[in-house]
């Protein structure tokens, strides 16, 4: 549904268009995974954020893997999320909500098409949903069949994260990159009040495919669930407002939530113009940081790293710009799991340079593990004490 016919950055090439119809044909004839309903329900959760009544925690891998839907990662997520939530609620006196990267985070935008090794050219992985992580041409080449695995792990991720929702009398609600628009679109359904992405309940676009004449911000201005765009630190005033126009035209709190990924070193200098003018505009978004794909460098082992104390130096920022604005710091985006994995360095059971090849196991960006996952909750329960106090 709802091809425009625009250029798409960051597609796969797919070896063989049949196969790749074929496979966004079974999806559009599956079930759905999510309701429009909770789509609808979601989006007012978010009005309360935009408000200044709620918070936002959004959280999860990078990249999900089908190997990674077990019942002890996908419950160590969810245990995560729900803890930061509770302990930041606490601090904050006032709801989360908690939204997991997960159930179809499958697909990665890539700085460069291609990877190298050893004199040999293969495509670069693009996520579970496209290839193989393995280096070799079989894994590596783009297979549409993943799209319906894809499908299916998500659906038995989300089964496991209704019966936890359940059990615990809570709410969680799922989110993914819309990248692979085949996937997106397959999976989108026409209802009386609109076109909705029946695959999550919230999908963003990333830093690299947010272009106001691109497919991405069309799919998404199209479709009635609660979208996010990310920010990076190259954004300037009039392409926020631009996305705003493009994606909330009739300023529906709750229904636009944007994540300033700007970095450490920038978030201070560039994030309070975009905040100052997007509120000028009349326009009541969720302003979301991501503290961690602004800060990312290669250790000397080769790993792809973030420290902790840079990741709390763009939180803090993002709160200074905030405060001083009188604008609501609604909420914070992580890449973190359940898991102790060693691939940021820092926290409170500091993870070294020389640990981190003891447990890297993200298939793309490094995550916060549990430990450093509630560090920051901390930090961030704190932080909005703080900022609480500072209002009255
Ligand atoms: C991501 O969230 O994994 C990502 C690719 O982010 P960004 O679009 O901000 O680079
Ligand atoms: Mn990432």
């Amino acid at each position: 549904m709802l091809d425009s016919g625009l250029p798409a950055a960051q597609q796969p090439s797919w070896p063989d268009p049949a196969a790749l119809a074929a496979a966004a044909g079974a999806l559009a004839a599956s079930p759905a995974l999510v309701l429009p309903e909770e789509c609808d329900r979601l989006r007012d959760r978010l009005a309360a954020v935009a408000r200044g009544e709620s918070l936002l925690l959004q959280g999860g891998d990078c990249a999900e893997t089908f190997d990674g839907v077990t019942q002890e990662q996908v419950t160590g997520k969810f245990r995560t999320l729900n803890q930061m939530a509770a302990v930041i609620s606490e601090g904050a006196v006032m709801p989360v909500v908690t939204l997991g990267r997960m159930a179809g985070q499958y697909a990665k935008p890539r700085s460069s098409p291609m990877e190298t090794r050893d004199d040999q050219s293969l495509p670069v992985y693009r996520g579970d949903l496209v290839n193989g992580q393995d280096f070799h041409t079989d894994s590596r080449t783009p297979d549409a069949a993943r799209l319906g695995r894809a499908y299916r792990v998500s659906a038995t991720t989300l089964n496991l994260l209704r019966a936890l929702t359940a059990r615990q009398n809570t709410e969680f609600w799922t989110s993914h990159e819309a990248l692979v628009l085949e996937y997106d679109r397959a999976l989108t359904r026409g209802t009386p009040s609109g076109a909705y992405n029946l695959s999550a309940h919230l999908v963003w676009v990333g830093e690299r495919t947010r272009q106001l004449d691109g497919a991405h911000i069309d799919f998404v201005s199209r479709i009635r669930n609660p979208v996010a765009v990310k920010l990076g630190p190259t954004t300037t005033p009039d392409d926020a407002l631009a996305l705003v126009d493009r994606l909330d035209p009739d300023r529906e709190p709750g229904r636009l939530t944007f994540i300033s990924r700007m970095g450490a070193g920038a978030v201070r200098d560039v994030l309070p113009d975009l905040v100052a003018k997007v509120t000028a505009s009349g326009a009541q978004v969720v302003w979301m940081c991501d503290p961690m794909h602004g800060n990312t460098f290669s250790a000397a082992s080769g790993h792809k790293t973030r420290r902790f104390a840079d990741i709390l130096d763009e939180v803090r920022g993002f709160f200074e710009v905030h405060a001083a604005l009188g604008t609501h710091p609604g909420g914070i985006h992580a890449e973190l799991t359940g898991e102790h994995v060693t691939e940021c360095l820092g926290g409170t059971y500091e993870v070294t340079p020389a640990d981190l090849p003891i447990r890297y196991e993200s298939a793309c960006d490094p995550r916060l593990n549990r430990s450093q996952s509630l560090d920051l909750a901390w930090e961030l329960a704190d932080l909005y004490a703080k900022h609480q106090l500072s209002r009255r």
